[in-house]
């Protein structure tokens, strides 16, 4: 992969100076590159952009167009036939002005239109595309034998052994053809994620190490958060590799503290040395 993920971008020096791209705006489009970059910003919430994880485990962003209805055209095609061109989605997060940091490659599984201000506050229809951020080095789901058509519940993920279920949480949904079997594939990979890291965390903290402060109401499973220690939003699949379980206190710390940064960068370290044992 071009981009390490997690890694903080110059977007002007780092990205456009080196691939090309519009150096402006949400997608960008660099001419003959097998890639294409999409940029995501919470600032972007004040003209109607509101990206972020879908319950089903697919990330939403918001397609391009400042004003009135957003048309299939330009940058919009480009990321829906992305795979039929043979280019790569590549989303960014802002985390200052001019810099950006790389959260994943990126697969379209569908879309869909949704009413949303523009720039003007009028509402128009706004494209929604349905991203799934995709795996590093997984095996298609095909390969992998898994019926798509069933959705595990957290139930049936909790019995499996670690080492299966770490095989669900690594399934890329590029091989399914129809696009609520990839929403399926996505969400049961997003479920066996967040299962699996919690199945490794045990009921400690991966964070401070200390035992989870109480148990869950519903099953009495010891209640750890999943932290994703990549990006800014949590939830959505990715590779367990990249997400820890944690209790509220570090997570809430790990966010908003004064410190929150480097024990990021220490829990990300930490799980990279769970993972590479496993
Ligand atoms: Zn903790
Ligand atoms: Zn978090």
């Amino acid at each position: 992969m071009t981009f390490e993920v997690g890694r903080v971008y110059n977007r002007k020096s780092e990205i456009h100076e080196v691939y090309g791209g519009q150096r402006q705006g949400g997608i960008s489009t660099p001419t003959n590159q097998p890639m294409i970059f999409l940029f995501t910003s919470e600032a972007g919430e004040g003209y109607g952009y509101e990206d972020r994880f879908h319950e089903d485990g697919t990330f939403w962003y918001t397609g391009e167009g400042q004003v009135g209805d957003m048309e299939m055209v330009r940058g919009n095609a480009a990321v829906r036939d992305h795979a039929s061109s043979g280019k790569t989605l590549c989303l960014f997060e802002y985390v200052k002005k001019g810099y950006v940091r790389f959260i994943s490659e990126a697969t379209y599984i569908g879309h869909h239109y949704e009413q949303r201000p523009d720039r003007d506050g009028q509402f128009r229809q706004a494209v929604i595309f349905e991203l799934d951020l995709s795996v590093e080095g997984s095996a298609p789901i095909a390969a992998q034998g898994v019926s798509t058509s069933v959705v595990a519940t957290q139930r049936e993920l909790w019995k499996k052994p670690l080492s299966e279920l770490r095989q669900l949480a690594t399934l890329q949904s590029e091989s399914a053809t129809k696009v609520n079997e990839r929403r399926l594939a996505v969400r049961l990979r997003s479920e066996a994620v967040k299962t699996y890291v919690l199945r490794r965390a045990n009921g400690y903290c991966e964070c401070c190490g200390k035992p989870a402060p109480f148990q869950r109401k519903s099953d009495h499973r010891f209640y750890l958060e999943p932290h994703h220690v990549h990006r800014m939003a949590d939830g959505g699949p990715d590779h367990p590799t990249f997400v820890a379980a944690v209790c509220p206190n570090c997570h809430r710390e790990v966010h908003y503290g004064e410190h929150g940064d480097e024990m990021n960068q220490r829990l990300a370290e930490k799980i990279a040395a769970i993972e590479r044992t496993l």
